[in-house]
């Protein structure tokens, strides 16, 4: 159904000329008057993402958080329902702060409830404007999954205090130095995930300066009591307070905007985008909302402005609601498995190679696509920490003609500046379902998968070998070199779960064979594993 809604709403779209939303604009009792009619919406797709802070207690707060709103030209802001988002779009978070249309359609009242509305598709303007109507994506964009982020990403941090509040944690100098590049700062940091496609030259940190309102201003009750935080509040007073010294536009516009509070904002940091009007420039603006929990440690920082250059989550494959499970990522456990530094408390992981190439930071030299069908394949593989790799760094199993479901391979490492203390040497292993929240769930060979995916079963190595649930891909992990292995790659469907040498089959059930391209159940583990006992 999804094609054939695209298809309907662009053409929509186009025969308005973009009109819809200005038009309805013009005669403000139009939206009631619009209630029960099919409904087109434009403007910039708004995202951010809540985190909890780690050991808070689970005294019914969601671990994390994830709110998405369309910002019109006129500045409005309507909030989406998120689920409904997710499902309405290809892939929602490759809309991050672009220009999309919105169709929605009214669902029938309860009886005593408000109408509500049902979106039935979002789409990118400005992909409709680029291919003149046509309704899909080129697969290499669509695989690529995003806007290409490249060149100097120039950040300000901007230090706020509440009215009430006087502690000031952390110096302006501490703030400057996170933008450092040296080894166990983010500009240092951001260049080696990038392969050095970008860096933060120019970023700059603004010391504290108070807001106009006590913290109970930005910081209220839900009515459940829980504290919520109004982040448009926050980011309207703070950027407010130095915008007559800081110049938003320098460079085109600024990439984003740090900012850091001196008390506890609703209990999570916050991580996305704002889209605002700053210095004459109107964009969403990557932005991030800090405590100090989170600055004072430049791991959740960093996992903040990943959310901030458009990331979602990461997640292993234990089918529970946590998405910070997977202490490869940091878009996922910032925490575990990090390295420790004196200054800047525990510094970032890398991100896995779906985000990385996510953001175009993998050059097509360092790709290999592998397509159901495609015969058998050796493969070295490089670790994705490698700058200037020979080698091949990411391998996407693909079924032919479907964008929102693939596979893809990549080597980690225990070595280096963020990654040595990473769980071992070892290939991972992703499936990406791009509709769902966290898209890249790292594949686990144990029964039940572990709660925390740095267990053997979710390292494959020397020996060992992984089989699709529908027994289209194995791939078999032939040998270690002094960056990776060399895989045995077979896309021939013919796969087989086999015996161990003691002439013992495997206990590798398919649990879910998903369908190429459909729905597949989302808590479930559809794939199957095949693992000897013994390693070679
Ligand atoms: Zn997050």
């Amino acid at each position: 159904m999804r094609p054939v809604r695209t298809i309907l709403l662009a053409s929509l779209v186009l025969a308005c000329g973009l009109q819809a939303d200005a038009a309805r604009r013009a005669t403000p009792a139009a939206d009631a008057l619009a209630a029960d009619q099919p409904q087109l919406m434009v403007g910039r797709l708004e995202l951010a993402w809540g985190d909890l802070r780690p050991g808070t207690p689970a005294d019914g707060h969601a671990r994390t958080l994830f709110k998405a709103a369309l910002v019109d030209d006129a500045g409005v802001r309507r909030p989406l329902d998120s689920t409904e988002a997710l499902r309405a779009a290809e892939d929602l978070y490759a809309l991050y702060g672009r220009r999309v249309a919105v169709s929605t359609t009214p669902v029938a009242a309860k009886a005593s409830g408000e109408p509500s509305r049902k979106i039935d598709a979002i789409v990118p303007i400005d992909d409709l404007q680029s291919t003149a109507g046509r309704s899909e994506r080129p697969l290499a964009r669509a695989l690529a999954g995003g806007e290409k982020i490249t060149g100097v990403t120039s950040w300000v941090t901007l230090m706020c205090k509440f009215s009430d509040i006087a502690t000031e944690q952390k110096t302006q100098a501490f703030f400057q130095g996170q933008y450092g590049t040296a080894i166990g700062q983010l500009d240092h940091y951001w260049q080696e995930v990038s392969y050095g496609q970008i860096n933060l030259a120019g970023s700059q940190a603004y010391g504290w300066r108070s807001l106009p309102q006590p913290r109970s201003y930005y910081v209220t009750k839900d009515a459940n009591g829980k504290d919520k935080a109004d982040l448009g509040k926050l980011y309207t007073d703070c950027t407010a307070a130095f915008d007559p010294d800081v110049n938003f536009a320098v460079n085109g516009g600024v990439q984003g905007i740090n900012l850091m509070f001196n008390g506890d904002l609703d209990g999570y940091a916050w991580g996305g985008g704002r889209c605002s009007t700053l210095d004459g420039i109107n964009k969403c603006w990557s932005t991030t909302w800090n405590p100090p929990w989170s600055f004072n440690n430049l791991a959740p920082l960093s996992h903040e402005m990943g959310h901030a250059y458009g990331l979602p989550h990461a997640n292993n494959s234990d089918g529970d609601s946590d998405p910070y499970d997977n202490p490869w990522d940091v878009m996922s456990d910032a925490w575990n498995n990090g390295v420790s530094n004196a200054t800047y408390g525990t510094l970032p992981k890398h991100i896995n190679i779906y985000s990385r190439n996510r953001l175009g930071w993998v050059v097509a030299a360092r790709k290999r696509v592998i397509n159901a069908g495609d015969g058998n394949a050796t493969v070295t593989v490089d670790r994705a920490s490698l700058a200037g790799s020979g080698n091949i760094q990411m391998i996407t199993l693909n079924y032919p003609g479907v964008t929102n479901r693939y596979f893809t391979i990549e080597v980690r490492r225990k070595t280096g500046n963020y990654e040595a203390n990473l769980a071992g040497n070892a290939v991972i292993i992703h499936e990406v379902q791009t509709g769902r929240s966290e898209p890249a769930w790292s594949i686990d060979a144990d029964k039940p998968a572990a709660n925390r995916a740095n267990n053997e079963g979710s390292m494959f190595k020397v020996g060992e070998r992984w089989v699709s649930a529908d027994r289209q891909f194995c791939i078999g992990v032939k040998s270690e070199t002094n960056d990776g292995f060399v895989l045995d790659i077979a896309a021939s469907g013919r796969c087989q779960i086999r015996s161990r040498p003691g002439g013992v089959q495997q206990a590798a059930t398919a649990l879910n064979a998903a369908q190429p391209g459909g729905d597949a159940p989302r808590r479930t583990a559809p794939h199957a594993i095949a693992k000897p006992g013994a390693r070679r």
